[in-house]
């Protein structure tokens, strides 16, 4: 069994070489295609000096270099580092210089904004720039003649599966995000489990919209890899209607996305009548979906298995995830922890807490994180040390057990706020709101307030181009919810604030409150 992650790449391309691994709008890679492109690019980052531990950053838009990029950094021994290339050059100088990156693979029509960006990192890094020449203002390689050299094969960097694979950053929802150190073990143990639970075999067929620097869509490549099935990549889901006819016209099995996907799927007309019979699966993670939500994906794919995931960078992006054949007698769940990983709920000093009480999730197995890159205080907060001296994670997120030992998210530790001396979630205000056909997205938020010290304010966006009616939305919650959990206060917005991974920015709202 491979150990390394990029083996998954190489013994799928000596199984089953000619198999498509990836379908990027116009371009196709076979097993084959990508093992020897990922060679490549190996290749010419050994030529330029670049070998164990050190760090590789791609900032490309979902491609098939991006993919061949991730081969090729990890077969090289650099640790791989995925920046959004949408990422604003404050942010980016940031990551960069934070990551000390040694090598960047890049797309050569961004160098106005990558060059930049890297005066802060202590030793200027190698460029191997994506596009057709190498641009006037920079030094650097070219992929595409890393592409054209003979094949060669990579020098053995002699890794162990303890050695880094990558450093992500954390989606950022709650602050400057954190490099997320992750280890080939990491991987290749949560890309097992995963690709377990959804019993994915070589005939799947997935549609890939998330993006590929986030680790729920850096997973459906590595599944792919380790199966030996085929991904069909999107840039984005920026032109859901093209999105939708490659669903079709790929006959796809497995559906990733998270809620604001979801959301903007099922606002498509033509998604009632579009064939997707092929569908096997579904999974949700990153953000609870609202159950209004979940019983319409329900109905329009009555045949295909939905599965309500958790987890977070930390824990390698998978700690939970709820057997779709629960679904019906516990739609709220995500489950239970996946192979190879444990988790309890906890009291504020660690002790564990009896099903049925709010406690912070703590996590152990092969999934968890080896700390944040160069910040060891922050590590600290998260990690600590349990019983037999093993590593315990302390999500920050809240949750609740029932007695069968399934797992419901509850709020972020930090969401939670009390509104005339009693606790408010956010989540159970929100779900409510989204019963209303006429709701896309909602995000409540607390409120400074002389009354009630913080109040209940809800962010809303009308599906459509329907009218939201502020009485009607209150007549609403107060027949489902407690008196101080029913908004005080309410304001229609066209869209809300989102993360790159498509999170609406709680905190940025709780701020211009
Ligand atoms: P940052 O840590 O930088 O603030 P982030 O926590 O959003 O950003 P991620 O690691 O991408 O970055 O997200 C993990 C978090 O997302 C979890 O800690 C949890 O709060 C939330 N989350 C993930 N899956 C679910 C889910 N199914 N239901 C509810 N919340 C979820
Ligand atoms: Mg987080």
């Amino acid at each position: 069994m491979a150990h390394l992650l990029h083996q998954f790449l190489t013994d799928t391309a000596t199984r089953d070489p000619a198999r498509t691994a990836l379908i990027a709008g116009e371009a196709r890679r076979s097993f084959a295609e990508l093992d020897r492109d990922s060679d490549a690019v190996a290749c010419a980052l050994q030529s330029a000096g670049i070998g164990r531990g050190d760090r590789v950053a791609v900032m490309l838009e979902n491609s098939v270099e991006y993919v061949a990029g991730l081969f090729g950094a990890l077969k090289a021994g650099a640790v791989f580092v995925p920046v959004n290339p949408s990422t604003k050059s404050d942010k980016l100088a940031y990551l960069l210089a934070d990551c000390g990156v040694r090598a960047l693979i890049a797309p050569a029509a961004l160098a106005r904004q990558v060059l930049p960006a890297l005066s802060e990192t202590p030793v200027p890094p190698t460029i191997l720039w994506v596009g057709p020449a190498i641009p006037a203002e920079a030094d650097g390689l070219l992929y595409a003649d890393a592409l054209a050299a003979p094949h060669r094969l990579p020098a053995d960097p002699g890794l162990i599966d303890q050695d880094l694979a990558a450093i992500m950053y954390t989606s950022g929802t709650t602050g400057r995000p954190k490099g997320v150190m992750l280890t080939h073990a990491n991987f290749v143990n949560t890309s097992w489990a995963i690709s377990t639970y959804l019993n994915n075999t070589p005939d799947d067929v997935v549609m890939c919209v998330l993006p590929l620097t986030f680790g729920y869509g850096l997973s459906q490549i590595l599944t792919g890899a380790r199966i030996g099935f085929t991904v069909v990549l999107e840039r984005s889901f920026a032109f859901p209607m093209e999105t939708l006819k490659r669903m079709v016209q790929h006959r796809i099995t497995g559906l990733p996305g998270v809620p604001t996907f979801f959301s903007t799927l099922l606002n498509l007309e033509a998604l009632k009548t579009a064939d997707l019979s092929s569908l096997r699966y579904i999974t949700n993670a990153a953000a609870p979906l609202p159950a209004a939500h979940l019983r319409r994906v329900h109905e329009l794919f009555p045949q295909a298995a939905f599965h309500s995931m958790y987890g977070m960078t930390e824990c390698c992006t998978r700690i939970c995830t709820l057997d779709p054949a629960d679904l019906d007698v516990k739609p709220a769940s995500v489950g239970r922890a996946i192979p190879n990983c444990e988790t309890f709920i906890a009291d504020e000093d660690g002790n564990r807490l009896p099903p049925g009480t709010v406690g912070e999730l703590v996590v152990r197995g092969a999934n968890v994180m080896r700390g944040y890159w160069n910040r060891p205080e922050d590590t600290a907060k998260r990690l600590r040390s349990g019983p037999l001296g093993e590593t315990l994670l302390f999500t920050g997120d809240l949750f609740t057990q029932d007695a069968d030992g399934h797992l419901y998210f509850v709020s972020r530790k930090d969401d939670v706020f009390k509104c005339r001396g009693e606790k408010v979630s956010p989540k159970e205000v929100e779900n409510v709101l989204y019963e209303l056909e006429a709701i896309a997205e909602a995000c409540v938020v607390g409120v400074p307030d002389t009354a009630d010290g913080l109040a209940v304010k809800a962010y809303l966006v009308p599906r459509d181009d329907a009218t939201l009616s502020e009485p009607a939305i209150r007549q609403h919650c107060r027949g489902r919810l407690e008196s101080h959990l029913v908004p005080k206060f309410i304001e229609v917005r066209d869209a809300l604030p989102k993360t790159e991974t498509g999170k609406i920015k709680r905190t940025d709202l709780a701020q211009t409150a």
